[in-house]
């Protein structure tokens, strides 16, 4: 039974006693759960019927979902635990991955597939008369993430469990997750995704670990032995109950942690309003603490500022913090000396970058370090991952509402920042200009705290996500940085699952890779390459080839359903799926769609390709131009479509509510993988690996990964066009799209299409802002100036998909050399040069 209790200041406040403190027989010697077909059905006939009070005569499809996950769960705790024992017996150094987003999709194929109870499953719900899909179907995507950086930090997990590394992700239990996307007149509507609604069995709450997180107050000082301390008072505080989600390893007994933190008010009241008899009122006043944790911010790639997501960020930091150094305390006391070897925290961008000035609070204010004592052990546990160059996306917090919000870590903050400013000072002695460009604090009207350079004075690591990205960090905004501690920035390209993104996602691929070359490829996707050799082969291409259309059969199936769009799998399908935003140029891919439709309705149509064109992605709210692109997409697709002269020809498809679960099907479904990004302006990119691994081909430019994607698939095996970074930013200064436009007659009917209202006869000027985009010289992301060889880069496409054999080929050799873009190799990088942890093996389960 839980029992409040109240330590007056202290961490725990709302928890269970603890009255175990040895291990209890009938617990520490359960026998093992069957992993055969029949215990597991057992299992879910038991919670079915007994747990969830469900009726024989009515299968509600969401309970037959629970009671299978709960039963699949059970396998997972086994483990779970005998990892945990593992881990606590061998004292091992451990890193936890601070991630304010992990985008993770659906837990119970990956706990099916990682648990190697794949088969046996599937074949005893059949016998129930279940149909596994349709289960699998029921359950809501967990969607705590905006895009790629929510999930890699999920694919990053799996692989952590898959080699074995005792790595805990920490994160926030939003209770609404990213939005779901609806389409309204073509247009993208908003809906609140209460994805927890009807409960969530792949988490466990763990009340005993609950922390308490400080808001307001203000910073006090006092003496102790001579020396001054400080404390902060005060505060407003909230509590942070952690939810904790098994992490399964691929068939390896290991199951790590992602713990995720949920908001709750104190048990305290306010005593004043209390005693003044509004004991409603004080109750009621309680719940503002909840919404710290209510929703997930929807924007991709720009930060907004909001006071709400500064609380986020801190909470997460926070109570993260207090439960390691907890853990830290129940084992070694008060003795710190080890704790920079055993301990190392990795930061997904700069949103969890409150830990810096939270970790020296604890240190000093808690456990009564002196600065340099924490300073010493900050500076070298904390490490802290870049994840883009946009401007809009660095993160920036005014001085006054930080200060507010969070006093103890402002003083903390500039006392960084002073030390640090005296070493620029000392290393370049009278270079103030340099002082003010590197201060942590930005002056100006409203001084400003710079995260980013938070992170880099703190971390012993930087790293960028692709070996472009990492090497523009060095050039531009780290420069200064860079020739401070060179040592200090290093590059790990991001990659993907292949369990998630290959074995469970594309089953018939799994199969006939599996048969052709052993299933060593799962844990260790370099093998891949063992499949060139069997490009040369009629017979192996023709499998492939049965596998895609498969593949193809099952995406058009999908698109038909959400879009009410017949897609034909004969045709070349030709697909861009990511968040909405002008850098990664939908409306270049939108321009050559209308251009291939002018053909078509010049009838330039000998030897015509058929394609199938879908695009995908959700729009932050308030990202308006975003928003106009979605609804072009739709306006342009309902003119091509509805065309009987483009029957047969051309397709164009807008997928509503793009998400983890839609893209498992996409990616082994798509023929063209569209990564048309302006040179510079991604990161890395991880869509771009996913379809690589099942036998996409890339029509791309030399951004991010995208570059050592056609390094490993080889460039004759790549579709390149478009500017280079660096021709870029010499493009710029003198960029005049009227000349480009006036020089091209293909973009010239393409724009006068545009601005004739042909797709919009109704709705006159809503495309105004995107004609204006196009033709401006401003224009950032250099459309027009990469549009001729976008069009010249399809039509080669064209002309090779209608080489089948030669297509095909150029398909396995792709697969083939995806190896790289393992998340495997990406942990085993961190690991290497960052992390430097040991591989532990779980006890087994007996
Ligand atoms: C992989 C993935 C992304 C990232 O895609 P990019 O093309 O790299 O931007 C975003 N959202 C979802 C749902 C994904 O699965």
């Amino acid at each position: 039974m839980r029992q409040p209790i109240t330590r007056q200041g202290e961490t725990i406040i709302h928890t269970v006693p603890l009255i175990i403190s040895k291990p209890v027989p009938g617990i520490a010697d359960l026998p093992a759960l069957g992993m055969d077909a029949n215990s597991i059905v057992n299992d879910f006939i038991r919670y079915f019927s007994h747990t969830l009070g469900q009726d024989k005569m009515c299968l509600a499809a969401y309970q037959v979902y629970t009671s299978l996950s709960m039963s699949l769960r059970d396998r997972l705790v086994e483990r779970w635990k005998n990892t945990q024992y593992a881990y606590e017996e061998q004292n091992c150094k451990r890193t936890y991955y601070l991630s304010l987003e992990f985008l993770m999709g659906r837990a119970l194929g990956n706990a099916m597939l990682n648990l190697d109870v794949d088969k046996p499953t599937e074949e005893a719900l059949r016998n129930l008369g279940l149909m596994l899909e349709e289960i699998a179907d029921q359950e809501h995507d967990a969607g705590l993430g905006n895009g790629g950086l929510g999930r890699l930090a999920a694919c990053f997990l799996d692989s952590c469990a898959t080699l074995q590394l005792p790595v805990v992700g920490y994160g926030i239990r939003y209770e609404y997750g990213m939005f779901r996307q609806k389409i309204d007149n073509g247009r993208q509507m908003e809906e609140p995704d209460h994805w927890l609604r009807d409960g969530n069995p792949w988490e466990i709450e763990r009340p005993e670990h609950t922390v308490r997180v400080k808001f307001g107050g203000c910073t006090r000082y006092y003496h102790r032995d001579g020396r001054l301390y400080a404390r902060w008072t005060d505060s407003q505080d909230v509590v942070a109950v952690p939810y904790d989600v098994p992490i399964p390893g691929y068939r390896n007994g290991t199951v790590n942690t992602l713990r995720l933190w949920s908001a709750a008010a104190t048990d305290e009241f306010d005593l004043s309003e209390f005693n003044a008899g509004s004991y409603t009122e004080a109750v009621a006043a309680k719940n503002g603490a909840e919404n710290i944790t209510m929703v997930l911010y929807p924007n991709d790639a720009s930060e907004n500022g909001k006071e709400l997501r500064l609380r986020q960020q801190y909470f997460l930091a926070s109570a993260s913090l207090q439960d390691v150094l907890r853990n830290w305390v129940n084992i070694h006391g008060s003795n710190f000396e080890n704790f920079a070897e055993k301990n190392c925290f990795q930061l997904n961008d700069t949103h969890p970058t409150c830990a810096v000035p939270e970790l020296m609070r604890l240190l000093m204010d808690k456990h009564f370090l002196d600065w340099d004592q924490a300073w010493a052990i900050t500076s070298r546990t904390v490490a802290y991952t870049n994840h883009t160059l946009l401007p809009e996306a660095l993160e920036r917090w005014p001085v006054s509402m930080f200060g507010r919000l969070l006093p103890r870590l402002l003083d903390i903050i500039h006392e960084i920042n002073a030390r640090f400013l005296a070493d620029v000072a000392q290393r370049w002695p009278g270079d103030t200009a340099r002082q003010r460009r590197m201060s942590i604090i930005e002056e100006g009207d409203e001084a400003q705290i710079r995260m980013a350079y938070l992170a880099v004075v703190s971390s012993a690591s930087v790293n960028g996500v692709a070996e472009l990205h990492s090497h523009l960090l060095q050039l531009h905004l780290f420069h200064d940085f860079y020739e401070m501690w060179p040592s200090k920035f290093n590059n790990k390209t991001n990659g993907v699952t292949p369990r998630r993104w290959m074995a469970w996602s594309n089953p018939g691929l799994n199969d006939l890779i599996t048969r052709t070359i052993g299933d060593g490829w799962v844990t260790d996707l370099t093998r891949l390459r063992k499949l060139a050799p069997h490009a040369d082969k009629a017979k192996f291409r023709a499998e492939w080839r049965a596998v895609k259309q498969a593949n193809k059969a099952r995406l058009a199936e999908m698109v038909q359903r959400d879009c009410s769009i017949a897609f034909d799998t004969e045709a070349l399908f030709d697909v861009q799926v990511k968040r909405i935003h002008e850098y990664k140029r939908q409306l270049l891919n939108v321009l050559h769609v209308i251009h291939l439709y002018d053909r078509i309705k010049r009838g330039d149509t000998a030897d015509w390709t058929p394609r199938c064109v879908l695009i995908g992605g959700k729009a932050a709210p308030g990202y308006m131009i975003a928003k106009c692109i979605i609804k072009l997409v739709n306006s342009v697709a309902k003119v091509i479509n509805e065309d009987p002269a483009a029957q047969g020809l051309l397709k164009l498809a807008f997928f509503p509510d793009y998400r983890v679960s839609a893209m498992e099907v996409i990616c082994p479904g798509t023929d063209l993988s569209e990564q048309i990004s302006t040179a510079g302006k991604e990161a890395s990119g991880t869509g771009n690996m996913k379809f690589m691994m099942n036998g996409a081909l890339t029509i791309g430019t030399l951004d991010g990964a995208n570059i050592e994607i056609r390094e490993e698939a080889g460039e004759e095996n790549f579709f390149l066009f478009g500017l280079t970074a660096e021709e870029v930013d010499a493009t710029r200064p003198n960029y005049n799209p009227a000349a480009i436009i006036a020089a091209d007659e293909d973009l010239r009917r393409v724009m006068q299409l545009l601005e004739s209202g042909h797709f919009n006869l109704f709705e006159p000027g809503i495309f105004d802002p995107i004609i204006h985009a196009v033709t401006s010289p401003h224009d950032p992301w250099l459309t027009a100036a990469d549009f001729r060889g976008y069009i010249d880069a399809q039509q080669q496409v064209a002309r090779a998909y209608r080489d089948q054999e030669n297509w095909t080929r150029m398909s396995i050799l792709n697969t083939a050399a995806s190896g790289k873009f393992s998340s495997d190799r990406t942990i085993l990088d961190y690991n290497r040069d960052i992390w430097h942890l040991s591989q532990v093996p779980a006890w087994p389960v007996k």
